[in-house]
């Protein structure tokens, strides 16, 4: 008997271990391999001297949720009540967990699209409903009708991701008019927006939820500072929505974690003190433009990627195995690790698409970069 019976183990998991067995260069799992700013690490050497290791409040150090809510200010221009409409996560991955758990009930369907990250549908599984999938356009973008058709009385939150992992497609001010207009429709739906790469956009400006007025009453934003400030180890995120919302969310938060790890929320308001979050952006496009310009001469064709530190690559042009099986020969063969795509669809779809996280150092790249044009 399992509960959930055709989940297996995550594919981040599988190809790190794998990585790791075969002393490959891991472009698969996201996170970075750079080091971390000094002046963070300072402050958590000087912190772990102090009284910082007890619980704390169980939405958050105030400190860090007054801070959070200056970023958002600064960043959306929206204001919100650090106490009442912000929840400190463990990581990303918990904020998405409590909130479905709490907002969803049993034969409600979620919307899920196809592909997506991986961590929204055993929640969904979880609570006895229904995640249903709906297909995004050949380009990635969302296919609003069929979103539209795909919703009903049944239905209860739309999940969004964007920047969006794996593609790293970004919404533009139509996808959230449609959106809008689907939800004027639909009363009880509401929208779990997944923007843990909120700050890592290049040409285009990434549109937060937060901008859209007519979302904020019923929209749980989530981000996450293993994302933001490179310490995807922390697990530190959170999640901000409307009181209604919010008081639901806690009720299983508080049995769930209670609170998040002290010593990194102390850390992280005394880092979001002196230093500014948007620069990540900048740091990203230049490993992007780096990587990609490394594997002009190789087989590979490169999708665009207007977000996220992760690019997308065809190798039909190199061979015509299952992007699984690509992926383990790319490891064993050449040494370099990667995602296959397959493994954000519903029912596996391959494209014989891979994808490679670029937030690594420049001299990780190069010698991954020489690997792949080899083959
Ligand atoms: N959402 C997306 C789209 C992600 O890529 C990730 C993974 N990093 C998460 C959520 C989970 O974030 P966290 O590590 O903060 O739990
Ligand atoms: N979000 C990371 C990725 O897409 C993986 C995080 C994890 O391993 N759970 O690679």
């Amino acid at each position: 008997m399992s509960k959930l019976p055709n989940i297996g183990t995550s594919i981040f998991t599988v190809m790190s271990k794998m990585a790791t067995e075969h002393g490959a260069i891991n472009l698969s799992q996201g996170f970075p391999n750079f080091p971390v700013d000094s002046l963070l690490t300072d402050i958590v050497t000087q912190l772990a001297k102090e009284n910082v290791h007890q619980y704390l409040p169980m939405a958050g150090y105030p400190p860090l949720l007054s801070n959070i809510a200056l970023l958002v200010k600064k960043s959306y221009r929206r204001i919100i009540l650090p106490e009442i409409e912000i929840l400190i996560t463990a990581g990303a991955t918990q904020a998405i967990f409590t909130t479905i758990q709490a907002l969803v009930e049993t034969d409600d369907e979620v919307i899920i699209l196809d592909p997506s990250y991986d961590c929204y549908e055993a929640p969904v599984l979880l609570c006895n409903a229904t995640p249903v999938r709906v297909s995004l356009n050949d380009d990635y973008t969302p296919n609003w009708d069929t979103i539209a058709k795909a919703c009903s009385a049944n239905t209860k939150m739309i999940i969004i991701n964007n920047p969006h992992n794996p593609t790293g497609k970004i919404l533009t001010q139509s996808d959230f008019e449609a959106l809008e207009s689907i939800l004027k429709k639909y009363p009880k739906i509401i929208v779990l927006s997944d923007e843990v790469y909120e700050y890592i956009t290049f040409e285009e400006k990434h549109i937060s939820a937060h901008t859209r007025i007519n979302l904020l009453n019923r929209c749980v934003m989530v981000s996450s500072f293993g994302k933001s400030f490179h310490v995807t180890g922390w697990k530190v995120g959170y999640l901000v929505a409307p009181e209604h919302l919010m008081n639901e969310i806690k009720k299983v938060h508080q049995f769930l974690v209670f609170s998040v790890n002290s010593l990194c929320q102390v850390a992280i308001s005394e880092y979001l003190d002196v230093v500014s979050i948007e620069g990540i952006g900048i740091l990203y496009q230049e490993k992007r433009d780096h990587f990609r310009e490394l594997l002009k001469t190789s087989r590979f064709e490169l999708l665009p990627c207007e977000g996220t530190y992760f690019q997308v690559a065809s190798y039909a042009a190199i061979s015509n195995e299952n992007d699984v099986d690509f992926c383990k020969r790319l490891i064993t063969e050449y040494g370099v690790a990667a995602i296959p795509i397959s493994s954000f669809y519903e029912n596996g779809k391959d494209l014989h698409l891979i994808r490679f996280c670029f937030a690594k150092d420049n001299a990780t790249l190069e010698e991954a970069a020489k690997r792949l044009c080899k083959i």
